[in-house]
């Protein structure tokens, strides 16, 4: 079977390579093609009446509430815009709790009296719909009773064209909210964050001198992913359903030659990023860079930075076209945070800063960061946020698939640490002893070599081993991870944020207040920060043993999986941190951990209950098969006289494997039977007797795959998937 799968993929190349040899042509423009499909400032401006416009810009970059006499206009011109690019239907596209985008269409379309047709859509359509709530996980924030939800128009997120064979859909961003109006998604707390630091570090800014009355977080999502060929993808049944491979012998080549990152990047691939990226394009989002990964058969898509919520809503896309656009190509997208085992696994770097309303960087040192006050404070109240709020932050990223990237025995340590480089930790240095007086700088690097140019030297090297490292002007969460929507660590980052610089601006605003001269009173504060705060600052190895111990001496918080992460979610003061900035009240947050922990549970039930599967179905009938074979050739040699003293012995070798194995299938199965009880309960069950029931298992039919026939293995292997290309 396995190599049925490898000559159907053989097959699916050569096919390929052939057409492509024929297709292959320069692609058409895309500049010209960029957002075509997009509802963006540029169309309002041309299609909608200046009134109508300016209040609606007025709501996408100050927040003004619009009324019903605007949205009814936006919507005809939207309706108009949509129907020339040949939409027939509209959808309110949304992010429920589940982690994936939800939408329903409507058509334009509505039947008059004299029994034709005319297109419709009103104000009222496009600012609110209303889904049936009730089957989307709500955490119990609702009973079936009050099963009604409502989704509301984003305008802050431009609406766009879906464009597929047969259909245009227009798709407008929204909000999904109970009729109590308690959150049901991702977007609604992430915009709720967006206000409350905009609100937190205009007070600071103020104090600078600073006329900006908004402040955006904006995003740049770093996204790895793996692709395969499909036909290995279809014949995986753990691919299919989990997402990763729960089974798999190690090959005799992995990621060791390190001959991956950056490597060329294979051509059935690269046409297929171009097709995605093109059709990003069309669709607004600015994707900029591809590369091949580290591991074998993965890579990278990242776009440059935008608004907090149109990036996250951009992202979302960005992983549909991934998962569309690869099928054409015969490729599988895995999106899962670790697909393979022995490989690296896939993360999602989530670039993170804030704006003002003029578009300056918060987070930009300048040349001589010591001098640049407003730049050190937001610095400071990042390094106050990461290490006062660790708890959330780690709890944002918890999942059964993040949990084999975090913590775990070939992953790097679960604890939040920051980088901050060279250059700012020496200035912070000099902080925490009074004050800044020097720079360090970087210099020139002379390559050597005459006719190349002299660079100009970074001042710090880089860092691949942190989780939330600083990267110029930029701080970059690296412990996100892929498969994800990144609107909750977005929105446990602008919290602890709005914290952080609630703080400093009551503390400034206090001492100024008094009369003391702000820089003094800000040259105080920050010795006063990096003095409480500096144990979160790490520059070293973060993937080493021995920060393990530092970090535990720093008490540093080291919550190694999901069930020991999402406690930390409703801990007094983070009940207290999101309900005090409105981000999410009490319920709303418990509802949260409710359904992450129920997801926990249910993935980890589905990947015990797939092992089974795959052992009783494809494994052992192969496996005895195998043993089957090894018993004829030894009664054969036997029959002619001769006595197989190696065929013996490996039948007696394998027999034991294979009923050892069968005996921890059983052991798994009775495990997974008994599973139940209140989601913590149950969440401490499926960590503590179901994954290591399963390790076991693996363990045990990684062995058997290592000396079992290729003709006879039922499952495509790690060498086939990983390579073939
Ligand atoms: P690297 O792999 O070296 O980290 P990339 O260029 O792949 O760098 O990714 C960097 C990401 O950071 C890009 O998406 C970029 O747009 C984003 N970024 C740059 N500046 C900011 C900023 N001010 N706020 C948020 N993201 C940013
Ligand atoms: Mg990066």
């Amino acid at each position: 079977m396995g190599s049925a799968a490898l000559s159907e993929a053989a097959k699916s190349i050569r096919d390929w390579s052939i057409t492509e040899g024929r297709a292959a042509q320069v692609p058409s423009k895309s500049v010209e093609a960029y957002a075509s499909l997009v509802f963006n400032d540029k169309v309002q401006q041309e299609r909608l009446p200046k009134p109508v416009y300016r209040a609606l810009r007025g709501t996408i970059t100050r927040g003004e509430t619009l009324d019903i006499a605007t949205a009814d206009a936006v919507a005809t011109a939207l309706k108009e815009w949509a129907c020339e690019h040949g939409a027939t239907h509209y959808t309110h596209w949304f992010q429920p709790m589940t982690g994936i985008t939800a939408e329903k269409h409507d058509s334009f379309l509505s039947p008059t009296s004299d029994g034709s047709a005319i297109t419709e859509f009103r104000g009222k359509e496009l600012i609110k719909g209303e889904p049936d709530a009730s089957s989307f996980p709500s955490g119990g924030m609702r009973s079936t009773f009050e099963a009604r939800g409502y989704t509301a128009w984003d305008p802050t997120s431009p609406p766009w064209l879906h464009v597929t064979t047969n259909s245009a859909t227009l798709v407008i961003p929204t909000a999904f909210v109970s009729w109590t109006g308690e959150a049901l998604d991702k977007k609604t707390p992430l915009l709720r964050s967006m206000e409350a630091v905009s609100k937190q570090a205009v007070r600071v800014l103020k104090l600078f001198g600073s006329t900006t009355e908004r402040v955006f977080a904006t995003c740049g999502p770093e996204q790895e992913y793996f692709l395969i060929d499909r036909n290995f993808y279809f014949a995986r049944p753990d691919l299919i359903n989990a997402g990763r491979t729960l089974f798999g012998a190690k090959p005799p080549k992995g990621q060791e030659l390190e001959d991956q990152y950056f490597g060329t990047i294979p051509q059935r691939v690269l046409a297929c990023m171009a097709d995605v990226e093109f059709e990003l394009f069309k669709v607004g989002v600015p994707v900029k860079t591809r590369h091949n990964e580290v591991a074998p058969s993965q890579y990278e898509i990242a776009p440059v930075f935008e608004q907090a919520n149109v990036a996250v809503d951009h992202q979302m896309m960005t992983m549909e076209k991934l998962k569309a656009i690869a099928p054409k190509y015969g490729l599988e997208c895995l999106l899962h945070e670790k697909p393979f085992a022995g490989v690296n696994g896939s993360g999602k770097h989530n670039n993170w800063s804030l704006s003002d309303e003029f578009g300056n960087n918060l987070l930009g040192p300048g040349d001589t960061p010591h001098e640049n006050m407003q730049f050190l404070v937001f610095c400071a109240a990042v390094i106050r946020a990461v290490d006062r709020w660790q708890g959330i932050l780690r709890a944002s990223i918890a999942s059964a698939g993040n949990d084999h990237r975090l913590g775990a025995n070939e992953a790097p340590p679960a604890i939040l640490s920051i980088f901050l480089g060279d250059q700012l930790t020496d200035i912070f240095e000099q902080l925490e002893k009074g004050s800044a007086k020097s720079t360090k700088q970087g210099g020139t690097l002379d390559p050597g070599v005459s006719v190349l140019p002299k660079l100009p030297r970074d001042a710090g090297d880089r860092n691949r081993t942190s989780p939330f490292a600083f990267t110029g002007n930029k701080f970059e969460f690296r412990a996100v991870s892929s498969g994800q929507n990144i609107s909750f660590p977005n929105t446990a980052l602008n919290a602890a944020m709005a914290e952080s610089l609630d703080y400093i601006a009551t503390e400034l605003e206090g001492t100024t207040a008094k009369g003391e001269e702000l820089n003094k009173a800000v040259g105080k504060l920050l010795t006063k920060i990096i003095r409480e705060h500096k144990r979160i600052i790490f520059n070293g190895n973060g993937y080493s043993a021995e920060w393990e111990k530092e970090a535990n001496k720093r008490k540093l918080l080291n919550l190694k999986n999901t069930v020991d992460a999402l406690p930390q979610l409703v801990t007094k003061e983070s009940l207290q941190l999101f309900d005090k900035y409105k981000i999410l009240n009490e319920r709303e947050l418990h509802a949260r951990y409710e359904i992450f922990l129920e997801n926990y549970n249910k993935t980890v039930n589905v990947e015990g209950n797939l092992m089974v599967l795959m052992a009783n179905r494809y494994i052992l009938p192969s496996a005895f098969e195998y043993q089957k074979q090894i018993g004829q050739s030894v009664a054969a040699v036997r029959a002619g006289g001769a006595s197989s003293v190696q065929g013996k012995k490996l039948l007696v070798l394998y027999t034991k494997l294979v009923d050892k194995f069968k005996a921890q299938t059983d052991v798994l199965e009775g495990i997974l039977a008994h599973a139940g009880g209140s989601s913590e309960k149950h969440a401490k069950y499926m960590r503590d007797k179901v994954v290591p029931a399963m390790s076991k298992l693996r363990e045990l039919g990684d062995r058997i795959e290592e000396l079992t026939p290729h003709e006879i293995w039922p499952l495509p292997t790690y060498r086939e998937m990983l390579f073939v290309k």
